[in-house]
Parts: C-alpha cells; sequence; structure tokens
C-alpha cells in the first residue's frame, strides 16, 4: 500500500528534522519543497532563479512553479510505496492539486506540529544549515562538533537569508494566512492528527511514531 505523509506547522516547528528521521525510520524519501527549490538554486536553473526572489523575501513561490516540481518529484521510482512531503502543501490549491493526483488508493495521515510564534523567532535567530548537504543545527540546541562546520559532511553552515528575524515573521504571517486552510481541509477530511512542538525533539519524535503507527 502507498502511504504518503503530509507534515504540517509553522516554519522553524522542527518540520525538517524530524521528517529526515521519520523517513529513515520509515524507510519512505523525504521530499522536502524547500530543499528542492535550493538544489535548483544552487544549479542555477531557471526554476530556482525565479523561485529565488520570493523565497529571499519570505513569500511563498507561486503554486504553478510548486507543483511541477514536486510532481516531476515523487514521480520517480524511490516514491512507489510512498513518501514524506515537509514543507508541501502550504495553500488550499497546493492540497487539492495533490489529492486529486493521489486519488482513493493511497493512504494519507498528515500531522501538525504545532509551536507558537514568539518560540519560533528565537529558535529560528540560532539556527544554522549546511551550505552543502542541508543539514541543520542550532547554536544553542544541537550545535555542531566543530564549529561552522557540518558534521556530516564537512561543508561550511550558514544562517539562511530567510531565517533572519525579519524574514521569519514575514513567513510566520504567511504560514498563517495561507497554510491555515491547508490545516483545516485535512481536519475536514478526518486525517489530520496533531502534536505538540514545543517539547524535545526526541519526545516529538516519539508523538510522532505513535500518530502514523495509528494511522496506517
Ligand atoms: P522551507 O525550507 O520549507 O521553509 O521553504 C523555504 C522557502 O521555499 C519558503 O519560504 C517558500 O518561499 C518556498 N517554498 C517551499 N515550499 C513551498 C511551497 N509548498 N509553496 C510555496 N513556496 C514554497
Amino acid at each position: 500500500m502507498t502511504r504518503v505523509v503530509v507534515l504540517l506547522g509553522p516554519p522553524g516547528a522542527g518540520k525538517g528534522t524530524q521528517a529526515a528521521r521519520l523517513a529513515a525510520a520509515m524507510a519512505l524519501p523525504h521530499v522536502s519543497t524547500g530543499d528542492l527549490f535550493r538544489a535548483h538554486l544552487s544549479r542555477g536553473t531557471e526554476l530556482g532563479k525565479e523561485a529565488q526572489r520570493y523565497m529571499e523575501a519570505g513569500e511563498l513561490v507561486p503554486d504553478e512553479l510548486v507543483l511541477d516540481m514536486l510532481f516531476e518529484r515523487v514521480a520517480k521510482e524511490d516514491c512507489r510505496e510512498g513518501y514524506l512531503l515537509d514543507g508541501f502543501p502550504r495553500t488550499l490549491a497546493q492540497a487539492e492539486a495533490l489529492e486529486a493526483r493521489l486519488g482513493e488508493e493511497v493512504a494519507r495521515c498528515a500531522v501538525l506540529i504545532d509551536v507558537p510564534d514568539e518560540e519560533i523567532v528565537a529558535r529560528m535567530a540560532g539556527r544554522l544549515t549546511c551550505e552543502q548537504c542541508g543539514a541543520v543545527y542550532h547554536r544553542r540546541n544541537d550545535p555542531p562538533k566543530v564549529e561552522g562546520r557540518c558534521d556530516r559532511c564537512g561543508g561550511t553552515l550558514i544562517q539562511r537569508p530567510d531565517d533572519r528575524e525579519d524574514v521569519v515573521r514575514e513567513r510566520l504571517g504567511v504560514y498563517r494566512r495561507q497554510t491555515t486552510p491547508v490545516v483545516e481541509f485535512y481536519r475536514a477530511k478526518g486525517v489530520l492528527r496533531e502534536v505538540d512542538g514545543r517539547r524535545s525533539p526526541d519526545a516529538v519524535f516519539a508523538d510522532l511514531q505513535a500518530v502514523l503507527g495509528g494511522c496506517f
């Protein structure tokens, strides 16, 4: 049976970290539209250049650009048994397009990891991302072994331009406006589960595993 997991939550709720751990535990590919855009950007593609101006302003990339890129990715062989979506869908139109594509025979579960805005701003200010492989660290909560270097690949750690405080506040506003309808969409379908994202990464992970275990 094909299984699709949709992870929802504000930017900075820990979706990326949890998605990577869950993907490994469930043996499903982790598909992040933010990572796909950043990969386009570093390859210098037209799509990457077009997405960049939205990303740097903390705004959403237009749906048509996101949908083509996402559907191309999940059509690949490694997604045949299912996949874990991180950062998609972010608008009602994206959620509806995904539903239309999945059809009836695919099991899906949407999990909301929620965290209050002020905690997110505090978290993001310390977030560091590997320029090379995308791994995420935190200056205080999850520092790398060697300052400024990725534990996994040795790449340089940077603050993403969209993790600056003013941009974070803009992204939170965008999330509350555009993605709340997505949460309500899954709630109305009866496939929404919720997890408290304020606790430690291990506690959140344990909750996610329990919730998903009950889902599939
Ligand atoms: P993320 O790494 O998920 O926080 O995404 C970084 C940025 O990429 C977002 O702030 C958006 O500009 C863009 N982006 C990622 N996923 C989407 C999506 N599903 N819809 C629109 N824009 C997206």
